[in-house]
């Protein structure tokens, strides 16, 4: 079947970007997205067409459990947004979104302190920076927030590369998690030699599908977090089946990440229940795919872009 383009609205900015569009393929062993961001080439496009044939194609490997405990997302919002989002969750543990461009640290501080309040001294806060921070800006904005937070469960990508990831965990006592570090480098592993980072998030589509990522699991010896790239729940499915092969599952995935789109694929979302996610392959439903269907000239786009990526895999 010709591979289907959607184009869904996001009620809240998140990476910069107000509108989640992408493929979905169906092969022998199910429904596969395919949805690098807008500002991908063909060639950084490449392992996530690899992910998507991967779970189109193959079975995923068996899972050793059968629901997946997952964080709820708070972007960049107020504090009173923050809070609703958290009580309306249902998670035990929230990432909250820190070190957005045109905000302060005042304003993360707030954001973190009403997260804390909503969910009680017994959750978990984390929070991501997306690389937001030189070193300097990283050691004094961790210790203001692990403060706010009353502890923080971890800080994921305070700075941009490996050597400052690794220069920042040399001086707090807040571990470290990597996620750009890993995705889009060309050596995941280097975090490991530079003793950059205490625990892995790993997203099944960028690192070339389930399998190829579940092998990045087993080789980098840290604790992982398996979390979304803002998939529909076609996507959050195969995150679901990395989480479940995990051999060790220490920390909530962030697969929580359907509130950030206004709309889906399937029939019943993946929508987290008492802050678990189902394992389990999710099929496309017409009807639900109908009301999010791109237009013609955004099909258009993403039957070249298919194409280009393609070529690059050939
Ligand atoms: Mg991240």
């Amino acid at each position: 079947m010709q591979p289907r383009t959607f184009a869904i609205p996001m009620p809240v900015r998140f990476r910069g970007i107000t509108r989640r569009e992408g493929m979905l393929i169906e092969g022998p062993a199910g429904w596969a997205e395919f949805s690098p961001f807008l500002d991908y080439d063909a060639r950084e496009s490449a392992p996530w067409l690899a992910a998507a044939i991967d779970s189109a194609e193959r079975e995923w490997p068996a899972a050793l459990r059968d629901r997946i405990p997952v964080n709820c997302t708070v972007p960049a919002v107020g504090p009173e947004q923050a809070a609703d989002i958290v009580r309306h969750s249902g998670c035990r543990t929230a990432k909250v979104k820190v070190a957005e461009k045109g905000q302060s640290l005042a304003e993360d501080v707030a954001r973190v302190e009403a997260v804390r309040d909503a969910l009680g001294a017994a959750g978990r806060v984390r929070v991501d920076a997306n690389g937001g921070w030189s070193v300097d800006e990283a050691l004094g904005a961790i210790n203001a927030i692990d403060l706010a937070a009353g502890g923080l469960e971890y800080v994921e990508q305070p700075c941009a590369t490996v050597e400052e990831l690794a220069a920042v965990r040399r001086r707090v006592d807040v571990p470290i998690a990597a996620d750009e570090s890993i995705r889009r480098a060309a050596d995941p592993f280097r975090v490991v030699e530079l003793e950059a980072a205490d625990v892995a998030v790993l997203k099944v589509a960028p690192l070339g599908g389930v399998h190829a990522a579940l092998r990045i699991a087993e080789q980098i010896g840290l604790p992982v977090v398996v979390s979304s790239a803002v998939d529909t729940s076609i996507g959050l499915a195969a995150g679901l089946a990395l989480a479940a092969a995990l051999p060790e599952l220490p920390y909530a995935c962030g697969l929580g990440t359907t509130s950030l789109l206004d709309g889906d694929v399937v029939a019943s979302p993946l929508v987290p229940v008492d802050g678990y996610l189902p394992v389990g392959r999710q099929a496309v439903d017409l009807e639900a795919y109908a009301a999010v269907a791109a237009d013609g000239e955004t099909d258009a786009r993403w039957q070249a872009r298919l194409s280009a990526v393609r070529a690059v895999l050939a």
